[in-house]
């Protein structure tokens, strides 16, 4: 891990972030970073989101700094992409198979972020990649599940 990132996390801790729930309705510990039970889907509790609300608002200029470092910026857009498929993968795969995949959809964000920051030459997967983008695919659209 890179030491810049893993210093600035650490001094996360000093806002005890609340690391884990408990479900309502079957008291399943999950962690804070699902947003729906493992075990029945039930919805976080709305005052767990004020609580990580607070702390942003005291750790938002650290992650600020922090997004400077491309390893952690890829993380973070990792733990989006995990976050978003968070009720994919309650229906669809296991955390076996969530485990294999995260690593490779954190690996991929990390190297197109070095790819487009660099402005890596036309020859690259830069290129390839562009290319490979399906006009069929729809516009990208922002999702706020923190509302
Ligand atoms: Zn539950």
């Amino acid at each position: 891990m890179n030491p810049f990132s893993k210093k600035k996390l650490e001094r996360t801790n000093e806002f005890n972030v609340p690391n884990e729930w408990t479900c309502e309705k079957c008291e399943q510990k999950n962690l804070t970073s699902h947003s729906r039970c493992s075990q029945c889907g039930y919805k976080r509790p709305e005052n767990l989101s004020d609580t990580l609300n607070d702390c942003a608002k005291q750790l938002s200029s650290l992650v600020i700094e922090m997004m400077t470092d491309r390893n952690f910026k890829a993380k973070l857009i990792a733990m989006y992409v995990r976050n978003h498929m968070e009720d994919f993968h309650a229906d669809y795969l296991s955390d076996e198979q969530m485990k294999e995949l995260n690593p490779l959809i954190r690996n991929a964000i990390y190297t197109a972020i070095v790819d487009i920051e660099e402005r890596r030459p036309v020859t690259s997967q830069l290129l390839y990649n562009v290319l490979l983008i399906p006009e069929y695919w729809e516009d990208c659209e922002y999702m706020d599940n923190h509302e």
